[in-house]
């Protein structure tokens, strides 16, 4: 079944009613279902190729969201970019991609065309976050009725790029079913309520703002209350009128220094994507009474862990990412590739409907990252505790040995924030003549940190050879968009630290 026709099911039956509250601007249930009809019906009038890929680089807006849909309904393939690429980083997602139609902002019309119509795209258009451009403008003029074209579970709905947080962003291929199932899930296990309101205030261009809290709200038939941009103080003024909120985890750290943070209605806070120290965990709680739900999932699998929403499903675990979500398989392997016994650490393994059919033109990457039973290879490091719980230790790629020992970064880390004058940490490994690799940390100060006095006390706490040889500090950590650390540029920047 086409995605949209199973999110169109979710709507409400009074279309008149309001799906998106967007700075004022209201967008009824109708207007969702118009829009992107005439959008769906202007991409079918350009007669391309089944499978065809419609590039996105356009700033956050409600009307890109219906450019979604209008791509789900249209039968093509939509394809998220953030908008703060640059030339180079767009020319090479437009060479891998190859799009038949790339959409971008029009204040970037003129060298984003250039680079477009120089690799073969046929068609460029404009669409603004204030409602203008060509798209919009070619659409207006079509019908506002429009059939979803057909579709298989297994056809393809969307590419993502990854966060390009270990090296180049890799192109995963997700299909109308992978879609679907994790959004009904999702739906279950979260137990969205017909008087949900979502605050929404992620990107659109990344599973977690688009897919996860978009499709949640939209199948459900919940309101939303739409923010361009993340704007603390502004989203702190209107979170008393919502009832589900997600983010990033800084966002929460964003959040917690405003006053005052009324949560009169709330009923759930989701946080994804990166690790939620348990300060702000602990933090938030005492600040607003509520226990943020902390989910796992990435780009080519969708969601694949949750804690738990309601009580009989058990309680919430602060630093752990929750158990597997219904029909998901989880397993954790050793170096050996057997399965790890309970509480032992090795890298996540998993199964499901949501796991995605691979690489974009990388099929050499995908069979690798797929085991000979066909589970794939997540790339996280982590162990299960005797309730089933994950606890995410850190990447494998990540993953330090010192002097032939292993050292988990995460670990560290979480020793390190403890300390006084440590705002964050990142703990990475650089060569070294001596130990192969050494621990080096950079963390951000919170006052007046003292690198010696940090190793020392270190020392007490932790078996030596995972003790940073060096504690550097930095003003901040690099983040890529989602709020990751960038632990690859931290490395190559600190490369020649021993040498
Ligand atoms: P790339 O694959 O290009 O290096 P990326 O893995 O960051 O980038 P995404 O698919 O956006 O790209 O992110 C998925 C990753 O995010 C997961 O593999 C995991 O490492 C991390 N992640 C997601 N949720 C959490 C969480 N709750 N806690 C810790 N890490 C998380
Ligand atoms: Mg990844």
């Amino acid at each position: 079944m086409n995605l949209y026709t199973a999110l169109r099911a979710g709507f409400p039956a009074d279309l008149d009613s309001t799906a998106i509250d967007a700075d004022g601007a209201r967008y009824r249930w109708r207007d969702l279902e118009r829009g992107s009809a005439m959008m769906a019906n202007w991409l079918a009038r350009l007669d391309l190729p089944a499978g065809s890929r419609v590039a996105v680089h356009a700033d956050k807006s409600v009307e890109g969201l219906l450019l979604y849909l209008a791509v789900l309904r249209a039968g093509l393939v939509y394809l998220p970019l953030n908008p703060a690429y640059q030339a180079s980083e767009l020319e090479h997602f437009i060479q891998d991609a190859a799009p038949g139609v790339l959409v971008c902002a029009g204040r970037n019309f003129g060298w984003v065309s250039k680079l477009a119509f120089q690799r073969g795209v046929r068609w460029v258009f404009t669409l603004n976050d204030d409602r203008s451009g060509t798209l919009l403008d070619r659409a207006s003029q079509m019908s506002d009725v429009h059939g979803p074209v057909a579709r298989e579970a297994g056809d393809l709905a969307a590419i993502l790029y990854t966060s390009g947080t270990t090296g180049r962003s890799k192109g995963a291929m997700l299909s109308h079913g992978n879609l679907l199932s994790n959004a009904q899930t999702l739906k279950a296990y979260w137990a969205w309520q017909p008087d949900d309101v979502l605050l929404h205030a992620l990107p659109i261009f990344h599973v977690h703002g688009l897919f996860v809290a978009s499709h949640g709200a939209l199948l459900n038939g919940s309101r939303m209350l739409w923010f361009d941009k993340f704007d603390a103080a502004a989203v702190a003024r209107r979170l008393p009128e919502v009832t589900v909120f997600m983010g990033v985890p800084t966002l929460y750290t964003r959040l917690l220094q405003e006053k005052p943070l009324d949560c009169g209605r709330m009923r759930l806070f989701i946080s994804g994507s990166a690790p939620l120290l348990a300060e702000t965990w602990h933090g938030w709680q005492a600040r607003t009474g509520h226990q943020i739900l902390e989910r796992y999932g990435m780009s080519e699998t969708l969601m694949l862990t949750s804690n738990p929403c309601r009580p009989e499903d058990g309680p919430r675990r602060p630093g752990t990412v929750g158990r597997p979500l219904p029909g998901v398989g989880l397993r954790i392997v050793g170096d050996d590739g057997r399965a790890c016994a309970g509480g032992e650490i090795g890298g996540v393994q998993v199964r499901g409907p949501s796991v995605f059919g691979g690489y974009w033109q990388m099929p050499q990457k995908t069979a690798e990252e797929f085991t000979a039973d066909g589970w794939f290879r997540t790339g996280d490091v982590g162990r299960l505790d005797e309730a089933g719980y994950l606890t995410l230790i850190g990447r494998s790629r990540d993953l330090i040995i010192s002097g032939g020992f292993n050292v988990y970064p995460a670990e560290v880390e979480g020793f390190l924030n403890e300390l006084p004058g440590v705002g964050e940490s990142a703990v990475i490994g650089v060569p070294h003549p001596d130990f192969g690799e050494a621990v080096v940390a950079v963390i951000t100060p919170r006052g007046q940190p003292d690198p010696a006095a940090l190793i020392a006390a270190l020392k007490e706490r932790i078996a030596g050879f995972k003790v940073p040889k060096r504690i550097l500090v930095a003003a901040e950590l690099p983040r890529n968009a989602m709020g990751k650390v960038q632990k690859q540029l931290l490395r190559e920047q600190h490369a020649a630290l021993f040498s």
